[in-house]
């Protein structure tokens, strides 16, 4: 293989089919390149120029049309040097522009995942974003060169593009059935990826090279004699050998190399079909056939449409010899697959490609319907993964969703506590709202909280059915937990009110054996149960009864029916967590009155203590202690009920001041209960601390502001102190 071509050579490709109007695009694209490219030069020392006139050189001798020709020649103008779009757009047109775009925009993914599923989708991502198949031919011809010329650059460098060419590209080539290229590139990746093996087997190859090409020769010599004498003209060449498909079959077959190489290849190309059936003719009785080694490929081509007449003969010295018989059309699609396809006829129309659809959409594995078939031809687009989108995960890893897809549907495919905990995604390092569609070659970062955090909107923004539902099932959930936790207020409730410190109650030990008295599973459903009404309240006093022995620990916290109780102790006007009739008491400490913040503390025997919240006795509650606190609230219904308050009353005695005090107090008609009167002789200051029965703190307000009044009072407080 010749490795340099010079654009003389270029021009001489070119002009074998290209109009005069094509091969002068051709030149200017190739002037444009190279003042672009003037001060640039390879690893190599070559020219830069040198590069892309090697790719267009190749992409003519593919026959591909003056456009991808000349974007093979510009397609490291935009990322090398300081073309812009502009200058391409307005020198070449949107088509050709299109092309060194894309050619650009596929260099810049970089393959960074090695495993077989994540290479599988870096490929087809890669045709994804090509949209034009032009764009994926060319750049196999461009990575082809690259290939070529890898030994100037670094050990590492030239280990990382053989891999990705091995993973990326070389499966590309197989699948848009371009196998020359294919073997090609596998052959340099193999050279610098295994490169000891690589030396063996061109070693054994070199070895066998003599006796396999005299027996090959002589084959190549009676046929050619016999096909002339039947005046038809053919090529007639042995069949070249890869050294890295010889590898894989030594590996994968586990021949051995003498087994391996025992079939001899030779190829006749004829000119049209009639004549390959005339040569299979000559072959035939000329060489013995072995037996079931016959393949008409050509009357049932393969899915490809791959076609040939395959054989296999008994050669001289015993040897057999597959023979391989096709038209130079079929010659080139098995060669160069869909790059022959696109071979470039000037002045054809774009229907004569209809005919073709079916092969391309089969070499492609394309299952998506719908698409007329001229419309994809016309356009050249690859919109065969039209319904995928393919993008990065900040490691490099490829996801495939469908199109349309939200960054919401990303992070609920990496794991749903990732979707939960969506708040924003980055695309390409830039915040996108939750309405953004990912494209494909999106590099996607998604920004979480701490804790779950859906939103019921999301469901109008996702697309997948696996972010849908995964949203839906929380707020099912997160329902749930709502009558989990309704329940187990409820229960809590009702264990206060039954006598008991819920916590108590609901220790691990217990608990379980609490909710198999109940006669369910687990406390949630206990707690659902009871919040839905499916278990009644007298059955927890049953349970909790049998689980302690009947007696609570502390009796009696619960009254016997509401009407004596209550008009004794007036605990109507206090709810304790909810609920009235619990037996409550009001201590002389802070003595709370309707208004006051206040808080419940379960005694020991005596019920519910109600406090102030701020009362000493609660604030320095010991932690073991905490757990007897229960919220209780003042009930809103009107009573005639009266709570006793004390006021403490500070003032410079005089003669009468106490007696203003009084009369301040009942005029607020206000009942005293109680005087008690101290004074200070040495500083003449008298303290009194009165007792008052009052309906509310409203009430007592109003003597505060009553008491004020007197001339001498600098000092009104609440409770004795
Ligand atoms: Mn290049």
């Amino acid at each position: 293989m010749k490795l340099e071509h010079s654009y003389d050579e270029l021009m001489v490709e070119i002009q074998k089919y290209m109009s005069p109007d094509s091969v002068q695009l051709v030149q200017r694209a190739y002037e444009f390149a190279h003042s672009a490219h003037k001060e640039q030069v390879r690893k190599s020392g070559d020219p830069y120029i040198s590069h892309p006139v090697e790719v267009a050189y190749i992409l003519a001798e593919l026959g591909q049309d003056p456009a991808a020709v000349s974007a093979g020649l510009l397609h490291d103008t935009i990322e090398d040097t300081s073309v812009t779009k502009e200058h391409i757009v307005t020198m070449f047109g949107e088509d050709i522009y299109n092309l060194v775009e894309g050619v650009t925009k596929l260099g810049k993914i970089y393959f960074e995942s090695k495993e077989e599923e994540q290479a599988e989708n870096f490929r087809k991502m890669f045709l994804a974003m090509a949209k034009d198949l032009r764009v994926v031919i060319i750049k196999l011809a461009d990575r082809l060169h690259n290939m070529r010329t890898l030994k100037h650059l670094r050990k590492e460098k030239q280990i990382l593009i053989s891999r990705e060419t091995r993973e990326i590209f070389s499966p590309l080539a197989h699948r848009l059935g371009m196998w020359s290229l294919k073997w090609e590139l596998e052959d340099y990746a193999f050279y610098y990826l295994q490169h000891e093996e690589f030396q063996r087997i061109k070693k054994l190859v070199s070895l066998r090279r003599d006796e396999r090409e005299m027996v090959v020769q002589t084959v190549i010599d009676d046929l050619t004699k016999a096909v002339h004498s039947a005046e038809i003209t053919a090529k007639i060449f042995g069949r070249p050998k890869h050294f890295f498909s010889i590898y894989k079959k030594l590996v994968s077959q586990n021949l051995s190399f003498d087994e391996l190489f025992d079939t001899l290849g030779v190829r006749i190309i004829v000119e049209d079909l009639k004549e390959c059936y005339s040569v299979l003719g000559v072959v035939h009785s000329g060489y013995k056939p072995l037996a079931g080694r016959f393949k008409d490929y050509i009357a049932m081509p393969k899915s490809n449409l791959y076609q040939s007449l395959h054989t296999t003969v008994m050669g001289r010295f015993g040897k057999p010899v597959e023979i391989q018989i096709r038209t130079k059309e079929m010659h080139q699609i098995a060669e160069y697959g869909i790059a022959a396809h696109w071979r470039y006829k000037e002045g054809a129309s774009q229907s004569n490609f209809d005919g073709d659809f079916a092969w391309l959409r089969q070499i492609l594995e394309s299952e998506k319907e719908g698409t007329a078939p001229k419309d994809f031809l016309q356009n050249l687009k690859l919109d065969l993964f039209i319904d995928e989108v393919f993008v990065f995960t900040p490691k490099g890893d490829v996801q495939v969703l469908p199109k349309g897809a939200s960054p919401i549907d990303f992070a609920y495919k990496i794991h749903s506590e990732i979707g939960h905990c969506y708040v924003g995604a980055k695309i390409n390092s830039q915040i996108v709202n939750a309405s953004y569609r990912l494209q494909s070659g999106d590099r996607i970062e998604i920004l979480t909280s701490k804790t779950p955090n859906p939103k019921l909107d999301w469901l109008n923004v996702v697309h997948t059915r696996q972010a849908k539902t995964k949203i839906k099932q929380w707020f099912k959930r997160q329902n749930q937990q709502d009558t989990i936790n309704k329940g187990k207020e409820k229960l809590e409730r009702f264990l206060v009110f039954l006598g008991f410190v819920p916590r108590d109650v609901l220790t691990k030990d217990l608990a379980d054996k609490f909710v198999a008295y109940v006669g369910v599973q687990r406390l949630e459903e206990l707690y659902c149960g009871l919040a839905e009404g499916d278990i009644s309240t007298r059955e927890i006093e049953v349970a909790v009864e049998r689980l302690l022995k009947r007696e609570p620990q502390h009796r009696p916290a619960v009254l016997p029916p509401p009407s004596k109780a209550s008009q004794k102790n007036g605990i109507n006007e206090i709810k304790v967590l909810g609920e009235t009739n619990v037996l409550v008491t009001i201590p002389k400490c802070c003595s709370p009155v309707p208004g006051d913040a206040i808080v419940g503390y379960v005694t020991t025997g005596r019920g519910v203590a109600v406090h102030q919240t701020d009362c000493p006795n609660i604030l320095g509650l010991s932690d073991a202690d905490r757990p007897r606190l229960v919220d209780v609230e003042w009930s809103l219904a009107s009573s005639d009920k009266l709570f006793r308050a004390t006021i403490q009353i500070e003032a410079f005695d005089r003669i009468g001041i106490l007696e203003d005090i009084i009369h301040r107090i009942t005029d607020t008609k206000t009942n005293i209960q109680e005087i008690r009167t101290k004074t200070a002789r040495a500083g003449g200051r008298m303290k009194a601390v009165i007792t008052v029965n009052i309906r509310d703190i409203q009430q007592l307000n109003r003597i505060r502001q009553a008491v004020a009044l007197v001339a001498d009072v600098y000092s009104i407080q609440r409770g004795a102190k």
